[in-house]
């Protein structure tokens, strides 16, 4: 049995690498060049290593795990998380290109975004989600 059969073997029912290990892996790096930068300052270098030892240990557990259904949830739950925050820059990039046309106002009982053409004077807003009105300038 060759090298190659003998890591499918041992790998074979456990949960191996997938997209939340390698963003632990990415925060591993992250934290080494953070380590690297506050070198000069003992405290925070520590706290950064001991950071990356933490991220590091996690993600070689997860890669090896037989528990691969507990496995699979943390990665739905990574996937959901980082779909979020693709979703908030998609909305910042938006609000920045149409930052001259259309002011954006947040409902102040339900916190929605709504968008409002500039120039328009004092306006009376109504948000969509939850019928609350309230007086903005645009
Ligand atoms: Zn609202």
């Amino acid at each position: 049995m060759n090298f190659r059969q003998r890591l499918a073997q041992f790998m074979y029912g456990r949960n191996g690498y997938d997209a939340f290990s390698q963003f632990l892996l990415l925060c591993c790096v992250a934290l080494l060049v953070l380590g690297m930068l506050f070198s000069r300052v003992p405290v925070l270098a520590m706290l950064f290593q001991l950071a990356e030892w933490a991220a590091l240990i996690y993600c070689v557990f997860r890669t090896f795990s037989r528990n691969v259904v507990r496995r699979q949830q943390e990665n739905a739950w990574y996937y959901q998380k980082r779909q979020r925050f693709l979703n908030w820059c998609r909305s910042l990039k938006d609000r920045w290109q149409q930052r001259k046309d259309y002011k954006f106002f947040r409902c102040p009982s339900c916190h929605a975004l709504l968008r409002v053409p500039r120039g328009k004077g004092k306006l009376l807003l109504t948000c969509r989600k939850c019928g609350n009105r309230f007086e903005r300038k645009s």
